[in-house]
C-alpha cells in the first residue's frame, strides 16, 4: 500500500488514537508483547482523549508504532487476519483499559470480521435456499438508514423485495431534519454501517448534509433506487390468513393500489412523526411557527423575536446556530437536558487520523470497538440503579451519583457568574434518565448571551402574539419554533395493521407497544419491525448497530422459512411475554426507568416502551439467529 506522500507518518501517528493503534499493530507484529501493562490506558469516559499514560511513554509507543508501520509500508510485514479468539482477550482489555467480560470475545471476533466470520453477511448458498429466496417477495417500508440496510442484505441473500418510501428520496431522518446545526451525536466511525466504513468522515460527529450524502451514496453504490417506490406511503397492511400473505394498501400520486408480499419489514424509524405540544391556543399564533423536523427555511430569523419550546436534542443543536441572528431569543425549558462533555463535538477529523484509518490494517475496526465500549456498554454501570441506594432521588446509585456530581460541576463551571442559570441548567433527575447531549460549551454560551432568556415558568397558553406563562406574563414573539420531539411511542402509526383473526396491532398494544426482540408480535406472522419497541438506546450507542442486528435476525427468520418450506412464522405468545417481562425488569433497574424520570421513553402508563435495558452485546447475542422453538411455523390453509 503506497504511503500518501502528502501525509507525514509522524503526524498521522500523533493524530491516531494510541490504544487503538497499539492494538491494531498486533495484526502486524503477530504478538501482544507491546501491549505492556504500563501502556494500558486508564478508562476515562469524561475525557476520552486522555489515555492516562505519561507523555514520555507515549513517545516510546509512537516510535514503536512508526517502526512497525514503516516495515509494513515497505513490505517487510503482512497483516494477520486470523488471530485466534484467545488472542483477542489481552487486546480488548488493553484498548479499553478495563477487564472486559469474556462474553465479548465471540462478539468481537464477529465485529472485527476476523477469520472470515461475519454473522451479518447472509449466506444463502444451497440450491434449496437460492430457489426459495428467488420466489420470496418482501415489502420493506421506509428507505432511511434501516430500510437501505434491509434492502442491501435482502439483495445479498438473493431475496426478492420492493421498498416503498413516503419521501421523494432516500435518507429518512437525515433527509427530513434540515434544521441549522443538525448533526449526528454518536461518533461517526461507529455511526455507519459496519460493512461500509467511511474513513474520510470530515468530523467526528458530522453534519446532516454529510450524513445524507453517506446514505445516498450507499444507496447508489448498491443500486437500490430501482427497487424503491418513492412518494408512496403504506396506509394499511392486512394479513390474508388463508394464503399466508400480507396485502399492503399504498397511497401514491395516482391514487390507491395494493401490493402483496410474503413478509413485511417495517423500517419507519421511531422519530419521524413530529409532536406538536398540546398547548391551548397553539393555532392562534399569528406569526410563522414550525417544528424543528419541518424547518421552514423560508422564514428569515434575522432580527426577529424568536421563541423556542423544548430543550431536547434538536433545540440543543439549533439554538446555538440561530442565536447570533435573532434580536431576542426566549427558550422555554420544561426539563433541562444532561450534557456530556465532548470538546471535539464540532471538530474536524485530523488528516493524519483519516490516513491511519485508511492505511493501518484493522485500526478502523479496533477504533470502532473502542467507541462502542466507551460510548455505550462501558457506561452502563454508571446508569444502572442500585436497589439498595439510600441516597437522594437525583441519582440511582453511588456510581451514578458520583457521575452526576462530576457532570453537574462541569455544567456549573460553564455558567460561573450566572447563579440564576446554574440553578436552571443542572437537572434534578438522575444522569442517564434521558439521553445526555454532547456538550462542547456552545449551548450554555448561547443561553448566556444578553439577548437570550431561559424561561422555566410553565407555559399556560399560546396567543396570537406569543406565549403566556403560568405567572400571566406574555412573551411576545415573531416566530415560534417547536423543538418538542416526536410521537415515538406510537410505533408504526399512522399505518393500520391487521393480523390474524382481524386483530388490529394498535388495539393489541393499547398504547403499550411490545414485541419479541423489538421485531415480532403474536398474531402478526411474517411482520418484522426494525427499530421497534425496546430497541432504542439512551447512552450514546449507534442505532445502526441495532438495525444491523435486527436485519441479520430477520434474514435468519426468512431463511428458516426457506429451509423448512413453511409459509409463515409467528412468535409464540409465551416467548414474547417472557421476553417483555425480562425487558421490563431490566428497564426498572436503569436510570431511565427510574420513577423520578418523565420522558418520551415511557408510555402513558409509565412503562418504558422505547429502550433496550441491557448491553449492546446482549442484543447482538439475542439476535444472532432465530430459535425455531420460539415460533409457530405454518403452511397456509389453502394454497
Ligand atoms: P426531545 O429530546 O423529545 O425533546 C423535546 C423537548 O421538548 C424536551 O425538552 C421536552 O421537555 C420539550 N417539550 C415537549 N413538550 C413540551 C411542552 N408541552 N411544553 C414545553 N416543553 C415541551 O426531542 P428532540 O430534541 O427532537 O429529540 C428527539 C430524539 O431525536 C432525541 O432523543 C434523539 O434520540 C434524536 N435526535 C438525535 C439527534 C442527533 O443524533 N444529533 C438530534 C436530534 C434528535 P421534557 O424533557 O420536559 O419532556
Amino acid at each position: 500500500m503506497p504511503l500518501d506522500t502528502a501525509i507525514n507518518l509522524d503526524e498521522a501517528i500523533e493524530a491516531a488514537h494510541l490504544p487503538s493503534l497499539m492494538t491494531a499493530l498486533v495484526h502486524l507484529t503477530g504478538n501482544t508483547h507491546h501491549l505492556k501493562p504500563e501502556w494500558r490506558p486508564a478508562y476515562q469516559p469524561m475525557d476520552r482523549n486522555d489515555i492516562g499514560v505519561p507523555d514520555e511513554e507515549q513517545a516510546i509507543m509512537r516510535a514503536f508504532a512508526k517502526g512497525v508501520i514503516t516495515d509494513y509500508l515497505e513490505g517487510r510485514r503482512e497483516p494477520i487476519g486470523d488471530l485466534a479468539i484467545e488472542a483477542l482477550r489481552p487486546m480488548m482489555d488493553f484498548i479499553t483499559g478495563v477487564d472486559i467480560p469474556s462474553d465479548y470475545l465471540d462478539f468481537l471476533e464477529d465485529e472485527l470480521d476476523l477469520m472470515g466470520a461475519n454473522s451479518k453477511r447472509p449466506q444463502w448458498e444451497t440450491p434449496k435456499l437460492k430457489a426459495a429466496a428467488a420466489k420470496m417477495k418482501v415489502l420493506v417500508i421506509g428507505a432511511g438508514m434501516s430500510g437501505i440496510l434491509a434492502a442491501i442484505k435482502l439483495d445479498e441473500a438473493g431475496v426478492g423485495y420492493t421498498v416503498v418510501e413516503k419521501n421523494a428520496d432516500v435518507g429518512g431522518t437525515w433527509l427530513e431534519n434540515t434544521y441549522p446545526g443538525c448533526r449526528v451525536d454518536s461518533s461517526n466511525h461507529f455511526y455507519s454501517y459496519s460493512f461500509e466504513p467511511n474513513h474520510l468522515w470530515p468530523q467526528h460527529f458530522s453534519t446532516q448534509p454529510v450524513l445524507l450524502d453517506y446514505f445516498q451514496n450507499v444507496a447508489a453504490r448498491y443500486d437500490l433506487k430501482k427497487r424503491i417506490r418513492f412518494e408512496t406511503e403504506v396506509v394499511s397492511l392486512a394479513f390474508d390468513e388463508a394464503r399466508g400473505v400480507w396485502k399492503a394498501t399504498l397511497k401514491t400520486a395516482k391514487g390507491e393500489e395494493t401490493l402483496e408480499a410474503d413478509a413485511v419489514i417495517t423500517a419507519v424509524g421511531q422519530l419521524n412523526r413530529p409532536r406538536l405540544p398540546d398547548i391551548e391556543g397553539r393555532d392562534s399564533f399569528k406569526g410563522p411557527a414550525f417544528h424543528s423536523a419541518r424547518w421552514d427555511h423560508g422564514v428569515d430569523l434575522t432580527d426577529k423575536r424568536v421563541a423556542v419550546i423544548g430543550t431536547g436534542a434538536s433545540a440543543f443543536q439549533f439554538v446555538p446556530e440561530i442565536v447570533g441572528k435573532v434580536a431576542h431569543l426566549e427558550v422555554f425549558q420544561r426539563t433541562p437536558p444532561w450534557c456530556f462533555p465532548t470538546p471535539h463535538y464540532h471538530e474536524d477529523v485530523a488528516e493524519g487520523k483519516k490516513w491511519v484509518l485508511e492505511n493501518v490494517p484493522y485500526y478502523d475496526r479496533w477504533y470502532r470497538f473502542w467507541l462502542l465500549w466507551m460510548a455505550t456498554d462501558g457506561l452502563l454501570p454508571a446508569v444502572r440503579s442500585d436497589p439498595d441506594w439510600k441516597g437522594p432521588d437525583t441519582a440511582v446509585s453511588e456510581a451514578n451519583n458520583a457521575f452526576r456530581e462530576m457532570v453537574a460541576a462541569m455544567l456549573r463551571g460553564q455558567v460561573e457568574g450566572r447563579p440564576d442559570l446554574a440553578e436552571k441548567v443542572v437537572p434534578e433527575y438522575p444522569l442517564g434518565g434521558k439521553r445526555a447531549l454532547l456538550d462542547n460549551g456552545v449551548w450554555l454560551q448561547a443561553l448566556q448571551q444578553p439577548h437570550v432568556d431561559l424561561v422555566t415558568t410553565p407555559i399556560s397558553k399560546i396567543t396570537e402574539k406569543g406565549i403566556v406563562t403560568s405567572d400571566g406574563a406574555l412573551h411576545e414573539a415573531d416566530v415560534i419554533i417547536y423543538g418538542t420531539g416526536f410521537t415515538a411511542s406510537k410505533f408504526l402509526s399512522p399505518m393500520k395493521i391487521t393480523g390474524k383473526g382481524g386483530v388490529d396491532l394498535h388495539q393489541q398494544w393499547g398504547g403499550d407497544a411490545r414485541a419479541y426482540l423489538g421485531m415480532t408480535a403474536p398474531n402478526f406472522p411474517n411482520l418484522f419491525m426494525i427499530y421497534g419497541p425496546n430497541t432504542n438506546i439512551v447512552v450514546n450507542g449507534s442505532i445502526i448497530f441495532f438495525s444491523e442486528c435486527s436485519v441479520r435476525y430477520i434474514l435468519g427468520c426468512l431463511e428458516l422459512l426457506a429451509e423448512t418450506g413453511a409459509k409463515t412464522l409467528e412468535v409464540r405468545k409465551d416467548v414474547h411475554d417472557a421476553f417483555n417481562e425480562k425487558v421490563d425488569e431490566g428497564n426498572k433497574l436503569m436510570a431511565w426507568g427510574s420513577p423520578n424520570v418523565t420522558s418520551w421513553y415511557k408510555n402513558e402508563a409509565g412503562r418504558v416502551t422505547q429502550n433496550w435495558p441491557f448491553a449492546l452485546v446482549d442484543y447482538w447475542r439475542a439476535t444472532l439467529k432465530p430459535n425455531p422453538d420460539d415460533f409457530v411455523l405454518k403452511e397456509p390453509a389453502t394454497a
